[in-house]
């Protein structure tokens, strides 16, 4: 078994916080082990807590169309979330729980070592975009120590509301060069000093 099946199994069993107690099933993650992408969502929902996969729901199926008009399919990106179990009624993560749960995403981060990670959503966004605001830095990225950083909205808002809906249409489009990029910043390996935020 490789080590993220592994940690697939000890996030399945986690109960480092309340919401083990609601969950039918945990829901690590899914994708390849070596996936240059990873994009990471808030939570679980309904069909998700239901299936143990991400994005499952309207939301995924919306996320898979966007996907699709960058040449993707989700099998070649993993697909992950802040927070692996179903909080009840969908309310929103609470802070213990957001701290609980980190550790489980960063050893998985750790394992697929993905050469750009976009955040879905605010929750995702707060973890490397500390203090900014998902309306004022949504389509931007940051270069950290080999890896872009890239902030979304989340498929969930953008769904129904037409002006997120346009901007997160937008913003997939810009992904093919970023990725571009971080090959090149592996390839060409700069010093970490050398590495600066920029926007796109
Ligand atoms: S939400 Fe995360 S920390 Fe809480 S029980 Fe589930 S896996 Fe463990």
């Amino acid at each position: 078994m490789s080590a993220l099946s592994e940690l697939h199994k000890q996030i399945a069993v986690c109960q480092r916080c309340e919401l083990a107690k609601y969950r039918t099933n945990a829901v690590p993650g899914e994708g390849p082990e070596d996936a240059e992408i990873m994009f990471i969502g808030e939570a679980p929902g309904w069909h998700e807590d239901q299936q143990g996969r991400p994005f499952v729901g309207p939301a995924g199926k919306f996320l898979d169309e966007l996907l699709a008009t960058i040449n993707l399919k989700r099998e070649q990106v993993f697909i992950a979330n802040v927070i692996k179990d179903r909080p009840p009624q969908n309310r929103d993560p609470l802070p213990a729980e957001i701290l609980a749960c980190r550790p489980w995403l960063e050893q998985q981060i750790e394992l697929i070592r993905p050469r750009m990670i976009v955040t879905l959503g605010r929750y995702s966004m707060a973890m490397y975009f500390p203090g900014k605001s998902i309306s004022k830095i949504h389509g931007t990225a940051q270069k950290r120590d080999g890896v872009i950083y890239y902030a979304m909205y989340h498929p969930a808002a953008a769904l129904h509301q037409q002006s997120l809906r346009r901007s997160i249409e937008e913003d997939m489009l810009k992904i093919p060069s970023l990725l571009a990029e971080a090959r090149n910043i592996v390839e060409s390996e700069p010093p970490p000093q050398q590495l600066n935020m920029f926007e796109v």
